[in-house]
């Protein structure tokens, strides 16, 4: 089974600061990481390579920058990774990342047909849950979208069954392969990296392929292929701590009442 996965090389959001005279996200403030929730993506993806054997790829659209989150699939068990880096590709909104995306999945799966291909539910930088449907979409492939366990994977029937998360619970679905899901951080436990995978890492360089290479539309790409603008970006005010009344059950009523009509007045 050749199994695809999506991985976005994100800004540390635990970290990274809004810097308060342009209200841009101060980006050099945060270390990149992997989007947290495509590490368990792969690792997904590693789990039904160990029950059926194949291949798990890699593939993440970024500067050459974002190496690092290919060796990082590698340690988490991946087996080859693609960056698809090029000046055409900067300033790409989700239809456009969609675009090349899809596109570098066709140059890949030319090579090896892909069963499934996995991405997060969301960056945590860009937060729009857009660009896997928008890669679904793309390849006319089915989707299912909020998965927080695959139940199983008949390799036989060519189907798989799927939880998907709501907002009262979930609902069981079933899609023919190949398809795109998008993952819940809870559909699994990331393990520890295996001292090969760090070995084999520390070595590893992915193949980086171009708007050339990918035979792509470049009006469809980078800011030509952009029809998003973002007006403006701003951290929420903060909010007042607050006040804790004390006293027996009636002073503290009292004190309320008091508070409140006050206020209404
Ligand atoms: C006008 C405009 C200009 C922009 N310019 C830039 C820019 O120059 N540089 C920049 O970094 N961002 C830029 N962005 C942000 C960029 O559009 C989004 O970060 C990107 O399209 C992904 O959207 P998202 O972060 O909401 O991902 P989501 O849709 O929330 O991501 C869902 C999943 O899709 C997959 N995925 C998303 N992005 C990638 C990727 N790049 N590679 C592989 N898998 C991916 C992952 O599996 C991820 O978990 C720009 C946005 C706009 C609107």
């Amino acid at each position: 089974m050749h199994i695809l996965v999506c991985v976005k090389q994100v800004p540390d959001t635990t970290e990274v600061r809004i810097d308060p005279e342009t209200n841009n996200l101060d980006r050099s403030s945060a270390p990149a990481i992997i989007n947290p929730y495509d590490s368990h993506a792969v690792e997904e993806a590693v789990r039904i390579k160990e029950c059926f054997g194949g291949k798990v790829t890699v593939i993440s659209m970024g500067p050459l920058a974002a190496v690092e989150v290919i060796k990082r699939c590698i340690m988490l068990g991946a087996d080859e990774g693609y960056l698809l880096s090029d000046r055409a590709f900067a300033g790409s909104d989700t239809l456009a990342t969609s675009y090349i995306l899809a596109k570098g999945i066709d140059v890949i799966s030319g090579k090896e047909p892909i069963d499934l291909i996995f991405c997060g539910k969301q960056a945590i930088d860009g937060d729009t849950a857009q660009v896997g449907p928008g890669i679904a979409r793309r390849l006319g492939l089915p989707q299912l979208t909020y998965v927080q366990e695959i139940e199983d994977v008949d390799n036989d029937k060519r189907e798989v069954t799927v939880h998907r998360k709501l907002d009262d619970g979930y609902e069981v679905v079933k899609a023919k392969l190949p398809c795109l899901i998008t993952v819940e951080k809870e559909i699994n436990e990331l393990r520890y990296e295996s001292l090969p995978n760090l070995i084999q890492a520390a070595r590893y360089q992915p193949i980086i392929l171009g708007a050339a290479d990918l035979k792509a539309d470049l009006s469809q790409m980078g800011l030509k292929g952009s029809p998003t603008s973002v007006n403006k970006i701003f951290a929420p005010a903060q909010r007042g701590q607050g006040e804790i009344l004390k006293g027996s059950e009636k002073d503290i009523v009292d004190l309320l009442v008091q508070k409140l009509s006050q206020k209404v007045v």
